[in-house]
C-alpha cells in the first residue's frame, strides 16, 4: 500500500481504538476470510460468577471452604470467582499445602488432610474420580451454557459448581457484521462442548473448536491455514498467545494479558468485539486505495 493510504487506515483505525502494528497487518486484514474467536475473556466479559454450588455426601459449607481453599492458591478466573463467593457465603478459611495446577483442567491440592481437586471432566478421568454420581447435574448445568467444574475429596466426586460469564453486549452483532462481510466465524475455547455449544448459538456462531487445552490452540489455527483459510484470531489471555502468532493476523482485546497485546498485529483498545468488524474493513479500505 502507498504510504499515505497506511497513514489513512492507520490513522482511521487509532480514532476507533485499533491499533494496527504496522503496515503489514493493515495489509493482512484486508485478506482475511475466517475469524476465530476465543470464548473467555473475549466473546465474554471474563468475569466468570457461581451460580450454583452442589455438594454430593458432604456438608455445602465443608465443601466450599475445601474448594476455596485450593483455588485461593490458583490464578484461573474460575479460581477467584469461586474465591469470592466463598467470601460472600462466609465460609471458614482453610490452609491448602502441595498446591497443583493442571493447565486446561484445573488444580488440586491438601486441605484439612484431604486431597481436594477441582476442575472439568478431563481432569476427574485423568485423577480416576468417577465421576458418574454428579455427572447428570453437570450436564444439566452445562446445557444451559454455564461452566460445570467438579470436585473431587480424596478420590471421590463431591460437588459441581456451576459459574456464568456473561456475553459481552456487542458480541452477537460483532458475529453478524462478520457473517454479513462475508467471513466465517469460529469459537475456539478450552471450556465443555456443551457450554460452548450453548454460548455459541446465543451468538449466532455455527463451527465450534471445544476442549482444546491451551498448548493445542495454535494447532487448531494452523489445521485451518492447511485447509487453506487466512485466519485471524482474536483472544486475550496468555493461553492465546501462541495462537495469536501463528494467525496471519492476530487481534488481542485490549483488557487481555500483556503477553496477548505484544504477541498480536492489531489490538483493540475498547476491547468491543465489534472492533474486528471494523478493523477489517479498514483493512480493505486501504489496500482498495492503494489500487
Ligand atoms: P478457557 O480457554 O475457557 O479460558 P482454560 O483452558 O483456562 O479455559 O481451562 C479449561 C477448563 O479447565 C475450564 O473451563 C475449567 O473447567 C477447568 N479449569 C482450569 N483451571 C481451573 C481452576 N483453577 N478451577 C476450576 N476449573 C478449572
Ligand atoms: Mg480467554
Amino acid at each position: 500500500a502507498t504510504p499515505t493510504a497506511i497513514m489513512v487506515g492507520t490513522g482511521l483505525g487509532a480514532k476507533r481504538g485499533v491499533l494496527f502494528k504496522n503496515a503489514t497487518a493493515l495489509e493482512t486484514s484486508a485478506r482475511i476470510d475466517t475469524v476465530i474467536l476465543d470464548k473467555t475473556g473475549t466473546l465474554t466479559k471474563g468475569e466468570p460468577e457461581v451460580t450454583d454450588f452442589i455438594a454430593h455426601g458432604i456438608g455445602e459449607d465443608v465443601l466450599l471452604a475445601l474448594v476455596a481453599a485450593v483455588e485461593r492458591e490458583s490464578e484461573h478466573p474460575l479460581a477467584g470467582a469461586v474465591v469470592n463467593y466463598a467470601v460472600a457465603r462466609g465460609v471458614s478459611s482453610l490452609d491448602a499445602s502441595s498446591f497443583r495446577n493442571v493447565p486446561g483442567h484445573g488444580a488440586g491440592a491438601t486441605v484439612d488432610g484431604r486431597r481436594v481437586l477441582v476442575g472439568n471432566r478431563k481432569l476427574m478421568i485423568a485423577e480416576g474420580v468417577d465421576i458418574a454420581p454428579i455427572a447428570e447435574q453437570r450436564e444439566t448445568l452445562a446445557s444451559t451454557g454455564r461452566t460445570a467444574v467438579l470436585v473431587a475429596v480424596d478420590g471421590r466426586a463431591a460437588g459441581v459448581i456451576a459459574l456464568a460469564d456473561a456475553a459481552r453486549e456487542t458480541a452477537a452483532p460483532a458475529v453478524a457484521a462478520l457473517h454479513e462481510a462475508g467471513i466465517e466465524v469460529v469459537m475456539l475455547t478450552g471450556d465443555n462442548e456443551a457450554t460452548a455449544r450453548r454460548i455459541a448459538a446465543q451468538l449466532g456462531i455455527d463451527t465450534v473448536i471445544a476442549e482444546v487445552l491451551p498448548e493445542d490452540k495454535s494447532a487448531k489455527v494452523t489445521e485451518l491455514q492447511k485447509a487453506g483459510k487466512r485466519v485471524a484470531m482474536v483472544g486475550d489471555g496468555v493461553n492465546d498467545a501462541p495462537a495469536l502468532a501463528q494467525a496471519d493476523l492476530g487481534i488481542a482485546i485490549g483488557a487481555g494479558t500483556d503477553v496477548a497485546i505484544e504477541t498480536a498485529d492489531v489490538v483493540l483498545m475498547r476491547s468491543d468485539p465489534l472492533d474486528v468488524p471494523t478493523a477489517l474493513r479498514i483493512g480493505k479500505g486501504t489496500v482498495r486505495k492503494m489500487r
